[in-house]
């Protein structure tokens, strides 16, 4: 009472039998404890137990401080999902460096950019990406050396570096001792965004929110120790959504895949009695329109989570159809992937398959872990009603939010205004406290003084029989100031079979009027390096 100290203050301090920093590299620590001869990683004919992935994480580490490597230092992946990218999710860290994972769809120039502006001291490239490798080193000042993956499933490429993957972990010592960062705060990945609007920014993940973000993810999606994953995810974006520590943290399987291929993936789902996976809507959609011939059946239900882009509904319907059960996240690089779900509900149930594919389609809920969401009119902060309608900006805080900007501060200071994440994300909050995503900020199309939100038209879109994808973009309109201009890819086998006149008419007959696109052009669409689609380019087009 009083001035007195609380009772709770005193002789009951923090102290290392009851406070340890949170790090996602202790989850390899204690499944390779608990489970050692269990299967870890699966890559092709290989089979690396939890016992084997501890020793070569050991061995990593080691290496990588026999060669100066040490605590704050940034060490970059340039790879494919192949065992050395996970395993270098664990060794890095381990030491206290920092894991820099580099989109492999980048081109030199950028790859150049991200090596210099995050100081990397050295590089681990994959030997079909080395041709970009050579190229970007070649246009640096100082360019960190290079350590090649030499990976048997690779097809081409080329070696350029000092030492091959497999020599260089011999170069470890196996009984490199394991302490963990004591610093839960400390830096662990840098990440950067895919620079749609200048320069990629560098997001800088630290320990605590890493070890967090896995542990929410693992509780939403279902993970236990029978889960087998399967690598339909680039690791190397957002760490493969925290699912590189999250697998490992219920000690699963790790099924490594380096590229997304239909042909490849319904055999390995069969063969592996794959449980997990995860992958962006362009995934779905590629799985979807699979040849028959690619597709197998499967007796299981694969678990699949989708998110880097809303999921019409009739992608999450069709990929059900299949044998897949669609987890819907939203997420972005600031706040290390997932951020939110759309819990289920039990009343759904009663709904028909339509109907709840368009309740899984909304972007949903905070994950356990991500402390509150808010839909705010961003100039007041203010909540804007929750009544599905009206449009705010999406803001989120937690403790899976990066640190910020590496070496960005005015971009940091603007990106936590007010004390939250500004996601710049248009959404709407619905009065069952589900968020949904109406459009990212730039791509609202505002006709007539009315807003039109492009992904509504793109969810109608594909729903027509003949229509593979869609993007509806704004075209400048003399008299309503914007229309809804659709880009479309039909289906194979469709070509020929509808016109720009069909698919408006269909549009008209399926949403208000004054939304339907009053131009329709066929053709493959631009897209980005993590697989969404280009809208500014569309845009651009539009004049
Ligand atoms: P980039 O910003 O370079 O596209 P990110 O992966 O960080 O890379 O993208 C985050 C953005 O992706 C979000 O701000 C949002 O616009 C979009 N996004 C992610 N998940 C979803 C989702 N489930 N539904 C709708 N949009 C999404």
């Amino acid at each position: 009472m009083g001035d007195n100290v609380s009772i709770y203050e005193q002789g009951l301090e923090k102290n290392a039998a009851n406070y340890a920093a949170l790090s996602p590299v202790s989850f390899l620590k204690r499944a390779a404890t608990v489970y050692p001869d269990k299967v870890a990683v699966i890559h092709g004919d290989r089979r690396i137990t939890y016992r084997e992935f501890r020793d070569r994480v050991s061995r990593f580490a080691s290496a990588l401080t026999k060669r100066g490597i040490g605590k704050g230092d940034t060490v970059s992946l340039f790879a494919p999902n192949v065992p050395a990218m996970l395993e270098a999710h664990y060794a890095v860290p381990l030491i206290g460096a920092v894991l820099n994972s580099i989109n492999t769809r980048l081109d030199a120039p950028t790859v150049a950019f991200i090596l210099d502006h995050g100081e990397s001291k050295l590089v681990i490239s994959d030997r079909d990406l080395n041709p970009v490798m050579k190229e970007a080193r070649a246009q640096m000042v100082s360019p960190p050396p290079v350590i090649d993956i030499d990976d048997v499933l690779a097809d081409g490429g080329e070696l350029i570096g000092e030492a091959e993957y497999e020599t260089f972990l011999l170069e470890g010592d196996v009984d490199y001792p394991w302490s963990l960062p004591d610093d839960e705060w400390q830096a662990i990945c840098l990440n950067y965004t895919s620079g749609t609007t200048g320069n990629p920014k560098g997001v800088v993940y630290h320990h605590r929110g890493a070890y967090l973000n896995a542990l929410g993810n693992s509780v939403e999606f279902g993970l236990s120790a029978d889960a087998v994953y399967l690598w339909t995810l680039p690791m190397f974006h957002c760490n493969g959504w925290c699912y590189t520590w999250a697998v490992t943290a219920v000690a699963g399987t790790h099924v490594c895949l380096r590229k997304v291929d239909p042909a490849l993936v319904f055999p390995m789902i069969r063969d592996h009695k794959v449980t997990h996976m995860c992958g962006a809507p362009i995934v779905l959609t590629m799985l979807i329109h699979a040849p028959d011939d690619q597709k197998c059946t499967f007796p299981q239900t694969v678990k699949m989570v989708t998110g880097g882009a809303a999921p019409p509904s009739a992608v999450i319907s069709n990929m059900q159809k299949m044998g897949f059960r669609i987890i819907h996240m939203y997420g972005m690089t600031e706040c290390y992937g997932p951020s939110t779900v759309c819990a289920w509900q039990d009343d759904w149930d009663g709904l028909d398959e339509e109907r709840q594919a368009v309740m899984a389609a909304r972007q949903g809920v905070a994950l356990v872990t991500l402390e509150e969401q808010r839909v705010v009119n961003s100039e007041t902060m203010e909540n804007v009603p929750a009544d599905g309608k009206t449009i705010g900006e999406l803001v989120l805080r937690g403790n899976t939010v990066m640190r910020g900007y590496l070496k960005n501060g005015n971009a940091t200071a603007e990106t936590f205004a007010g004390g939250w994440l500004h996601t710049g994300d248009l959404a709407v909050m619905h009065p069952d406290s589900y968020v949904e995503i109406k459009d990212r900020s730039k791509d609202i199309i505002i006709s007539g003084g009315e807003n039109i939100s492009s992904l509504e038209v793109e969810e109608v879109l594909y729903k027509h029989p003949d229509i593979m994808e869609a993007a509806v973009v704004a075209s400048p309109h003399e008299k309503w100031g914007e229309t809804p201009s659709a880009y479309v890819t039909l289906k194979p086998g469709s070509d020929g079979k509808v016109s720009a006149d069909d698919v408006i008419a269909y549009c008209r007959e399926n949403m208000a009027k004054f939304k339907a696109p009053t131009k329709v052009t066929f053709g493959p669409l631009p897209k980005t390096s993590t697989g969404k689609i280009q809208k500014f380019v569309l845009r651009e087009r539009e004049g």
